[in-house]
């Protein structure tokens, strides 16, 4: 806690107006004070996380951040003062102060989008615990109890029919009953969001949003529009499905609640004790220094995961946490040992890996975190590892079919169910922006709408579940989040096309691409690894080629997964 104090009083006495002499000396100082915020952010992240009562932690947490917030706001404003030729001669001068290029670059970007000191603190002081409160609501609302019962895992599985269906139409119910208080949450949250975003110079919420994740609007525009001229393909994996219902339970026409016994196929439980060696042979393909980075973390002498037999008063999920100096960290809830739980690891391992090559490379704080979607992508790219190698090295040739597909399912559900929720969000902004949407009704008529473009289903059923949008919480929780899975999605399955193409190099231009951390724009960074050329086109068009190849693979009807010996 004191150390706590001497940073915010160190963040609060940063100067706003070094001479261009201390020009060094500040970034480097301000750089330390970012270091000490997220070494504190890590010890409070874990303090509140291991008990979600525990609202000392939670305070000093959310203090954590606004200190992290106003050393990163002093700076950008320093920057800003400094003309472009200015720095470039102080780099000169000074070799050490080369990292901050592209700080200052993006801090000019940002300008005509800063709001003056005096209005900040406001925005500061309501905005943010506003959002906050609204996310609390909702998880609120969620668990009220309303007379109707939640199904429980074993209906939405159970191998009779009609006690699937009824499963999932009293979870439709539960929404509905619901929905006006979650409309006017939603109404609350999206009409702040537009106040802020015009306030700040954005057009909309939608272009401050995607700005946030180094987007425009007008690129999200053209990805969406892309996604939806390739839903052939989309729609040949819906085929696939059908075809691996009829196979496995003689279904004729699938519906909804039958999806989930897809996903129960013969997945084995896993125990916490061979997930370092699976890791190790998944990630292979990385290279022999990531494996050794990912067997570093997970060994059981390192003390750097975070796992629990029970859920008990810990928080739910799984993240990493990473700060200057310190080994980064694996927080998990618990681990029972389903291949989801395998998932988390090895996802959430990816981003502990990454943020401990870029602290080994030497990133100054400033350029820890990028864009949420290249810093998802690589956390995906091991999920399709994980699959991929199950899919080969499982005994039983139904196992490695399982995970094959469990591959499929994963690109599909990044690429197109990210576009159906991204397409969802922006449609209920915009709608609300012109009055179109203006009751829980109306949401329901625009979930409906986006639905209808993507899904198979009967009108009847999209009807049904037309409170969908009350069902997508990072709506609620995280405005514009749901986008960066979209093209998360894109950026992995072209790192994963790549370690396949090009075993050899990959491995050491990988180790590259972390080590650097985010201090150039996302295409920059990816261009070495992908190709001269690379933009967010050329990475749609190959992601819907590799998505093609495994649809064909799994869709010719005698094909069976050649097994190869686990390393
Ligand atoms: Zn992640």
């Amino acid at each position: 806690m004191d150390e706590l104090r001497i940073v915010s009083q160190a963040a609060t006495a940063l100067s706003s107006e070094p001479s261009p002499n201390d020009l060094g000396d500040y970034l480097h100082h301000a750089n330390d004070l970012k270091n000490r915020t997220r070494r504190l952010d890590v010890y409070f992240t874990i303090l509140a996380s291991r008990n979600i009562d525990d609202q000392a932690a939670r305070a000093a947490d959310q203090q954590t951040d606004e200190v992290s917030g106003t050393v990163g706001d002093k700076v950008d404003a320093v920057l800003r003062k400094i003309s472009e030729r200015t720095l470039a001669a102080l780099i000169q001068q000074n070799p050490s102060l080369r990292p901050y290029q592209y700080l200052a670059h993006q801090a000019e970007q940002e300008e005509s989008h800063s709001l003056a000191p005096a209005q900040q603190s406001i925005l500061d002081a309501t905005t943010q615990p506003a959002l906050s409160s609204y996310w609390q609501l909702y998880q609120k609302i969620d668990r009220l109890p309303i007379g109707i019962k939640t199904a429980a895992r074993a209906q939405r599985i159970s191998p009779d029919r009609t006690v699937r269906e009824d499963a999932w139409r009293r979870h439709w119910k539960i929404a509905d009953a619901k929905a006006d208080v979650d409309a006017t949450l939603l109404f609350g949250i999206v009409k702040q969001n537009e106040a802020v975003a015009r306030l700040e110079h954005y057009s909309d919420a939608a272009e401050a949003g995607y700005a946030s994740r180094e987007l425009s609007g007008a690129e999200v525009h053209a990805s969406l529009a892309a996604i939806h001229d390739n839903l052939s393909l989309y729609q040949a994996y819906q085929r696939l499905n059908a075809a691996r219902l009829k196979r496995a339970l003689d279904i004729a026409n699938p519906e909804p609640w039958d999806m989930d016994m897809l996903k129960s196929g013969p997945s084995p439980h896993f125990p916490f004790a061979e997930v370092g060696k699976i890791a190790a042979g998944a990630l292979a393909p990385l290279g022999a220094n990531y494996v050794h980075h990912f067997s570093a973390l997970l060994s059981p002498s390192s003390g750097r995961v975070d796992v629990a037999a029970k859920v008990g008063n810990r928080e739910a999920g799984g993240f990493s946490v990473n700060a200057l100096g310190v080994p980064s960290g694996l927080y998990m809830a618990t681990f029972t040992g389903p291949i989801d739980d395998l998932r988390v690891v090895i996802h959430e391992g990816g981003h502990s890996v990454a943020a401990q090559f870029a602290n080994e490379g030497g990133t100054p704080s400033f350029y820890a975190r990028g864009p949420n979607w290249l810093m998802e992508s690589y956390a995906i790219l091991n999920e399709f590892l994980l699959y991929d190698y199950l899919a080969r090295t499982s005994p039983s040739p139904a196992d490695r079919r399982y995970y094959a597909n469990a591959l499929l399912d994963d690109m599909m559900f990044q690429v197109f169910g990210s576009a159906e929720e991204a397409t969802l969000e922006q449609a209920i902004y915009e709608g609300i922006a012109s009055g179109k949407i203006q009751s829980a009704a109306d949401l329901d008529a625009c979930a409906y709408r986006v639905m209808k473009g993507f899904e198979p289903w009967s009108d009847d059923i999209l009807h049904t579940s037309s409170a969908l949008w009350s069902r997508k919480r990072l709506i609620f929780q995280d405005p514009f989040y749901l986008v960066n899975y979209m093209y998360a999605g894109i950026v992995a399955i072209n790192l994963y096309k790549q370690a396949k193409v090009d075993p050899t190099d990959f491995p050491a231009r990988y180790d590259a691409l972390l080590r650097r951390g985010y201090d150039a724009p996302p295409m920059t960074l990816l261009e070495p690894l992908l190709g001269k050329g690379t933009s967010v086109t050329t990475l749609t068009t190959s992601a819907f080629g590799v998505m093609q190849n495994q649809l064909e693979k799994l869709s010719a009807p005698t094909s069976s997964i050649p097994a190869t010996p686990a390393h």
